[in-house]
Parts: structure tokens; sequence; C-alpha cells
């Protein structure tokens, strides 16, 4: 038995002596005390010559303990500490000695460290594992000594003998190396001759979850063999991006900036931009007469309406009265025009012409304007009529500047004709038809051929010459004789007693007439 000390660098205020009692046992787990002191147990294990075996130690009755240091003891002619494994304590450090140290008491009852040990060869019998555990070894949290009774435990080693070992061939699989396991009736065993696992034989990848353009996803695949399934992160796709140029939005159309889409996603980052709307410029247009007034509105884009009206304003109507024509100014019709438009009632055949001067003889009548291009004409004639010989004899005033005279004859008083010119103030027709009436007129003609009117208009019915009545007495009776009248074919003889009241007498073809039955003493007027 070899012991070793542990001495911990701590400072302890009061020291308690407690007696550590050391118990060996050679069978059985443990051995607790009826009086419930504290105990560190150590288990018992049967082991052969080459095995790795491991003792547990164990707490009981513990009234809680925050420091262990505990000296571990044994045989080193027949077992190698090889390893340690924390259990109900955590946190030991093992050299040849353990130490636990907690951050407060702890009253655990139970395994609290695994302490690993191998069989060395030649060893046999028993092979014993104490702890000491002395003055100083043990503390509570207020650094008060504990008292721990130490129950020891070891190893049984059995008896070797010559091993003979089966061989099971075990094949790799997909993770698992491939070996073969020696055994020996006896239980010991060794495995060698390990084969690489064979890694999986996957199928293809299957889709948990499809990548999109914004987010991963997930896909699996599976061993063939073993059923094994793997899972992969699908990185996202990014977008597929399509680019869209900018349009300006119009008065009625929106429009958008330049912008992006995805072919694969509804990703976008389009942003309308709203129509502008229409910008009236306003021009107001004035009514007139006959028109109505209004405010169009126009857009640049050749949007436009019109509101505001107006009422047409109407004429604004001036009479003018009618004007009479003159002479040498034309008059008008009365009619109306407007002060403000050219709207008029006016038509050129509201214009009367310029009346003319109305000359008589020379001068007009109307103005007394006197006419330059006037010839003054001789006086008409004062145109009388009478016989002579039986023959119309017609006569007139000698007129001033005449230097002849013109004669017209008609025998209706209409139709008149140029019979013949004299210088004298008198003609006779002697070319005449006894029983025709005959009618004249007369201008006189000056030295500028300057034309008198005509004159009045004369007529006379031509009639046989009065004969000329001679008187004598024939066997006293009345003889009356005259010259025979050219174109006279009978006479007739008028017979009066008062030489005013004649009666018609007797008729005659001769030049001469003998009133036989006249009465002697009667006084006889005569004519023929
Ligand atoms: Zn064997
Ligand atoms: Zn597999
Ligand atoms: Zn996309
Ligand atoms: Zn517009
Ligand atoms: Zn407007
Ligand atoms: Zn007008
Ligand atoms: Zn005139």
């Amino acid at each position: 038995m070899i012991q070793k000390g542990v001495t911990m660098k701590k400072r302890i205020a009061s020291i308690l002596m407690t007696l550590c009692m050391v118990v060996s046992l050679f069978s059985g787990m443990s051995a607790a005390f009826a009086d419930g002191s504290a105990q560190l147990i150590v288990s018992t294990q049967t082991a052969k010559v080459g095995d790795e075996v491991t003792l547990s130690v164990s707490t009981a009755n513990n009234p809680g303990v925050a420091v262990l240091t505990l000296g571990i003891n044994y045989d080193e002619a027949k077992l190698e500490l090889v390893g340690f494994e924390n259990s109900g304590f955590t946190g030991w450090t093992v050299k040849t000695s353990a130490v636990w140290v907690g951050d407060s008491d702890s009253t655990y009852n139970g395994e609290i460290l695994k302490l690993k040990f191998k069989v060395l060869d030649g060893a046999s019998g028993k092979a014993e594992v104490s702890l000491r555990c002395g003055n100083g070894d043990a503390y509570n949290y207020n650094e008060e000594p504990i008292s721990f009774e130490i129950v020891s435990g070891g190893v049984i080693i059995e008896q070797g003998h010559t091993h003979s070992y089966t061989e099971k061939v075990t094949a790799p699989t997909c993770t698992e190396e491939g070996y073969t396991t020696h055994i020996c009736s006896c239980g010991d065993s060794y495995i060698d001759c390990y084969t690489d696992a064979l890694d999986h034989k996957f199928g293809e990848w299957k889709y948990i979850k499809a990548p999109t353009c914004t987010e991963g996803g997930s896909n699996i695949r599976t061993c063939e063999r073993c059923g094994a399934t793997e899972m992969g992160d699908l990185s996202s796709l990014g977008h597929v991006i399509i680019h869209h140029d900018a349009k300006a939005a119009t008065c009625t159309e929106n429009g958008w900036a330049a912008y992006d889409t995805c072919s694969r996603c509804d990703y976008s980052t389009y942003k309308e931009i709203p129509a502008t709307g229409h910008h009236h410029n306003t021009v107001v247009t004035e009514p007139t007469c006959t028109e109505k007034g209004y405010t169009t509105h126009t857009c640049a884009c050749g949007d436009s309406y019109i509101d505001d009206y107006r009422d047409a304003y109407g004429h604004d109507l001036i009479y003018i009265a009618d004007i009479d024509a003159k002479c040498t100014e034309s008059g008008s019709e009365p009619y109306e025009y407007c002060d403000r438009c050219d709207y008029t009632t006016w038509t050129a055949d509201k214009e009367v012409p310029a009346l003319g001067h109305d000359y008589i003889n020379g001068i007009c009548s109307r103005c007394g304007e006197a006419d330059p291009d006037y010839k003054f004409a001789p006086d008409a004639p004062e145109l009388k009529i009478t016989t002579s010989s039986g023959k119309p004899k017609v006569y007139w005033n000698e007129v001033d500047g005449a230097v002849k005279y013109w004669l017209y004859r008609s025998t209706d008083g209409v139709n008149f004709k140029y019979y013949d010119s004299t210088t004298s103030t008198n003609y006779t027709n002697r070319s005449t038809t006894i029983g025709t009436t005959y009618y004249y007129k007369v201008k006189a003609i000056d030295a500028n051929d300057a034309r008198s009117e005509f004159s009045v208009v004369k007529s006379i019915l031509c009639k046989p010459a009065a004969p000329t009545l001679s008187i004598n007495r024939s066997n006293g009776k009345p003889k009356l004789s005259w010259k025979a009248v050219s174109g006279a074919k009978k006479y007739w003889v008028y017979r009066s007693t008062d030489g005013v009241n004649f009666k018609y007498w007797d008729s005659t073809t001769k030049t001469t007439y003998t009133n036989k039955g006249a009465a002697s003493g009667t006084k006889y007027y005569y004519r023929v």
C-alpha cells in the first residue's frame, strides 16, 4: 500500500480533530453504518489480467460538502490508474489524488466519481482500492471541516487461461467501419481487420422547398442502401432582372420612372407617376354684336373646352334717314348701320342715282345751273292760220335769230311730217284737197342750226273759195254773176231780206243766176 498526501493551500479558522476510520471490505458493494455517519464508498469489481475496470466512488449520509481532497490508495503492482469520469460531482481534477471544489454545499448521495484502472500482467488475487480523507481534506461552504468514513473497495482478479478465438466478420455499412471480432469462450474478445465505411449511395436531390428569387430552399436525397437522408440548403436564386424604360406622365395618362421587374417572380420596382392633369391656358373671346362671348381653355396637349358664355351685344343701330337725290348728288333710301360692327341694311340698290340736270332752254329747272353745252335756240314761232283763195295759209311772227323756218304737216293731228322750208314768215299751202283738214306746226332755225321748239298746232278744213259775186239787173230782175271757182261742181244761192238772216234759195251749175221770182219794191240780199 502506498499513501499519497494532498496539501490544500487553504486557511482554516479552526480545526476539529476528526478520525477517519479505514474499513476494508473484500466482498459486497458497501456497508452503511447504523448511526448514519457520512461515508465515502469505493465499489468492488471482478476483472481479468489486461482488463480495464471502472470503480465508482459514492457518498452516503452526506451532510453537505463544498471541498473534497481524496488521496487514492491502490496496489501499483496490480493496478494502473488510467483515467476518471465525472459523475454526481462534476469538475474533478484527478492526478495522484482527486480534488473537487463546488460553489456551494452539495448534499448529493450516490456516485460522485468514476476511477478507471487497468489490471496489470501477472496480477492475481485481490487488489484493494481505498481513499484518504484526513483533517483539512473536506469542508463545507463555511469552511467547517467534515469527517467522512472511508469504505474501501477494489478489484478481484480472476485467473487467466489460453484464449481460443472464433472470428466473426461484421461487414461495413454506409456509416460504420467493417471489422472482425475474435471471441474466446471465456468471454474475452478483440476486434481487428477494420474496413472503411462504404459511404452512402444517395439518389437524386429532391426539393423539400424549391428556392425562389429571394428565399432559399432545401432539398433532400436518400441513400438507396440504408435509407439515410441528407438535407441540403439551397440559396436564393436572385431575380432575373428585366429593365423597363421610363415613360413620362401625360395630362391624362400615368407614367413611370425606369424600373425593373423579374421574369420569374412578381418583383417590381415600378413606381407610378400620376398623370399631370391638364394645364389650361385661358383665352377670353369678347362677345360681338351677333356672336356670344366665351372663354376658351386650351391645354398644350390639345385638350380644350369652352365656358363662361356671355350674351351677344346686339347691334348698336344708327338710323340714317332717306336723302333726296339732287341733280349732281345721289340720294339714298333710309337704312341702318351698326356703330360697333360692319352690319348695315345698306344695299347698292338703296342708292338713288343723281338726277342729272333738267335743262330747259339751257337752264336746269331744278337747281338753276346753266347747261354749258346749251345752244340757245330761237323761240318757237307764234303760229296762226287763215285761208288765201281757199288755200290754207299759216303765218307767224318773225323770231329773233331765225334764218329760216321749217313747216310740218299732218292730216290727223298726230303724225306730222316735214313738209317745207321757208325764209318767209308765212306759207300758203297750195297743194291741198277740198274736204281735208290739214294740221300745221313750225319751228325756227337759227344760224347755228339751233332749232326752236315746235309752235302750237293749227288746223283748217279746206273748202272751195267763195265766189266773187257781182249783181245787176236783167229785165228788172236781180241777176247774180261770179267767176267759176276752181274745183266747184255747183253753187248754192242764199237770200235774205234783212241782210242778217239768210235762207237757202236755189242751186245752179252755172256761174250766173237771175232771181226771176223777186218782187218789185223789195230789197234783197244774196250770198253764193
Ligand atoms: Zn479466453
Ligand atoms: Zn447509406
Ligand atoms: Zn424574381
Ligand atoms: Zn392636356
Ligand atoms: Zn381651365
Ligand atoms: Zn353690330
Ligand atoms: Zn339741276
